[in-house]
């Protein structure tokens, strides 16, 4: 897909008919959200994602206003306390945050976005944009998210001990969400999640004029 490098849209694709949709995915670490949202964005090229502010560094190969905006403490905090974010929040004791007039205009354009922030974030963007799909992705098991943990052989035990006592204290948040979707099987939870978001791009908030628009005839 074509990416404008400034804004991370998909200029390929047919963003016509109706307000986009915001897609907000919040899952423990472990859990599969990297891999079930790059299928969504491979599979649907009306999203783009929202690229958000940091005041972490960079890690290799990531690159400034495409992965995210990285920027000093003492910038994101005058951005804060000037209303810039539609959210943020501290996580593992760096600044995040989502640009809020950037995310007004592409769902305004038709973009639906998808976003990958943590519950925190996730529900103070919900209490500003409610049309949209908040899903939030579950471990089948603690035993089995400690073993996916393991296996990826990148933390030690000690990180791996953090994840999971973080982990309970994101599930304990799951229930205000639109959707839940336990990840034990990865082709079941991606049909399940695609389904939630075509569910979501139906409802009458993204398309507010249609049935107005086929009255027309009526009249
Ligand atoms: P990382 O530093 O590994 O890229 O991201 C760390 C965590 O920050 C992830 O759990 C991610 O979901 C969360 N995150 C990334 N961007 C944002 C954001 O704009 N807002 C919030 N609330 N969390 C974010």
């Amino acid at each position: 897909m074509t990416l404008d490098t400034s804004s991370n849209v998909n200029t390929d694709s047919d963003i016509t008919g109706r307000r986009g949709i915001v897609l907000v995915l919040c899952a423990p670490s472990g859990t599969g959200k990297t891999t079930l949202t790059k299928r969504l964005l491979k599979e649907f090229p009306r999203f783009s994602f929202s690229i958000s502010y940091t005041t972490r560094q960079p890690r290799e190969g990531e690159v400034h206003g495409k992965d995210y905006f990285f920027v000093t403490e003492e910038e994101f905090c005058e951005k804060r306390d000037a209303g810039f974010f539609a959210e943020w929040a501290e996580v593992h004791g760096k600044f995040y945050g989502t640009p809020k007039e950037a995310t007004l205009n592409m769902l305004e354009q038709g973009y639906d976005i998808i976003f990958d922030i943590d519950v925190q974030g996730a529900s103070q963007l919900y209490g500003n944009l409610k049309q949209g799909c908040y899903v939030f992705i579950l471990p089948p098991s603690r035993e089995e998210l400690e073993n996916r943990l393991r296996g990826r052989g990148t933390d030690d035990e000690a990180t791996i001990m953090r994840r999971i006592a973080n982990a309970q204290k994101e599930l304990e948040q799951a229930h205000w969400f639109n959707a839940w979707i336990v990840n034990d099987d990865l082709e079941k939870a991606y049909d399940q999640l695609r389904s939630a978001y075509i569910a979501a791009t139906l409802s009458p908030q993204s398309s507010p004029d249609l049935v107005d628009s086929i009255m027309e005839d009526w009249r």
